[in-house]
């Protein structure tokens, strides 16, 4: 029998539970796909926990390769077989095989493997939309971009190093720093032992940013704010440090008509040809090695809990893959 990982109640990673399941045929617009690879996020926690409340029992996980084995009515673009990988709003990645709508399904380069593909799906189409959706960088800007040794955040720093994006770094420890700048940071600030803001502050001259990137929320949103420079964009797009608490809207005026805005991959990727835009384009640059992917950890899914408790602890670096 086929197995997923689901939960009963929020909470710590011990609620995690791996249950045998059956699977339906598809239904109209869906396929049915064997995983071979799937990625572990942060986002994953936050589900867990309840920070973002689901509805229970739940199956969890949002990314994924594998194989197309079955296809419901109405779909053009997939055919059994077909290599795949997907990110989806809808948990349940976790998981031996699933059925899916095919919309966020697209085909993967049969020169990206199936772990590849896992591992830079949901990131990758992240920092896809974080660099060219959410605000227009051009040659020379410069960005701060937090936790940037992890999953996103690796990606992030060759991305920009491909667009002549200057990345001032954040990470939680001096290795950390170092791999930011080997993966194409500008500078990397260790922000558990400096203060980013002074820092960012001497290497801008003064000026500031014109963005910054922050998915670490609670514990860096108020430092971030004082990096930007006046009209420049905060993207807030996560919490790993806890959930930003509300914020008196005028303090962007005072700081110089600053943008702020909250942002999600899965509003992005909701239309079927947006979608599939953002990944072709991700997927060139996988494939031409502008992208070079860190598998930093691999876990069997049965695993799961403690592919969890390292994630949440800060000890990975790089993207997590699970296999089934
Ligand atoms: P990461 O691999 O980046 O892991 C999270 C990192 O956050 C940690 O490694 C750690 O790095 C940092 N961090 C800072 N403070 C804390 C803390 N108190 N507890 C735990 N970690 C902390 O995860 P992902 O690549 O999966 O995701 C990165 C972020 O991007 C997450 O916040 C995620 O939710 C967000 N995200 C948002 C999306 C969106 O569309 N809105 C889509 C995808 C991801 P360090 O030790 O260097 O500080």
């Amino acid at each position: 029998m086929p197995r997923k990982v689901i939960i009963r109640q929020f909470g710590g990673s011990e609620n995690l539970e791996i249950a045998e399941f059956s699977v339906e045929p598809p239904s109209s617009g869906e396929v049915t796909i064997e995983h071979k690879a799937v990625g572990l996020n942060y986002i994953d926690i936050y589900q867990r926990t309840g920070l973002y409340p689901l509805e229970l029992p739940t199956a969890l996980g949002v990314e994924a390769s594998g194989v197309v084995t079955q296809v419901g009515d109405g779909i053009a673009h997939l055919k059994v077989g077909d290599r795949v990988a997907y990110a989806s709003g809808k948990p349940g990645a976790y998981a031996d095989v699933r059925n899916l709508a095919a919309a966020q399904v697209c085909k993967l380069p049969d020169e990206i493997s199936f772990k590849i593909g896992a591992a830079v799906m949901l990131k990758g189409l992240t920092v896809q939309y974080l660099f060219h959706r959410t605000t227009h960088l051009n040659r020379g800007d410069t960005v701060l971009f937090h936790a940037a040794a992890g999953g996103v955040g690796l990606i992030a720093c060759q991305w920009a190093r491909s667009e002549g994006i200057n990345l001032i770094a954040t990470a939680g420890s001096d290795e950390k720093c170092q791999l930011a700048l080997q993966n194409g940071a500008k500078h990397c600030i260790n922000y558990r032992s400096h203060d980013f803001v002074k820092e960012v502050k001497e290497i801008t001259n003064g000026a500031g940013v014109e963005a910054v990137m922050d998915s670490v929320g609670a514990s860096t949103l108020p430092g971030s704010l004082d990096c930007l420079r006046p009209l420049g964009m905060m993207i807030s797009f996560g919490n790993a440090s806890g959930k930003v608490p509300p914020f008196d809207i005028g303090i962007l005026a005072a700081k110089g008509s600053l943008k702020v805005t909250r942002p999600t991959v899965f509003s992005h990727i909701s239309n079927r040809d947006t979608c599939q835009l953002m990944a072709d384009q991700l997927f060139k640059k996988v494939s031409d090695g502008t992208i070079n992917l860190l598998v930093g950890q691999e876990f069997p899914l049965s695993d799961i809990s403690k592919a969890h408790d390292i994630l949440e602890g800060r000890e990975t670096t790089g993207s997590t893959i699970l296999t089934p």
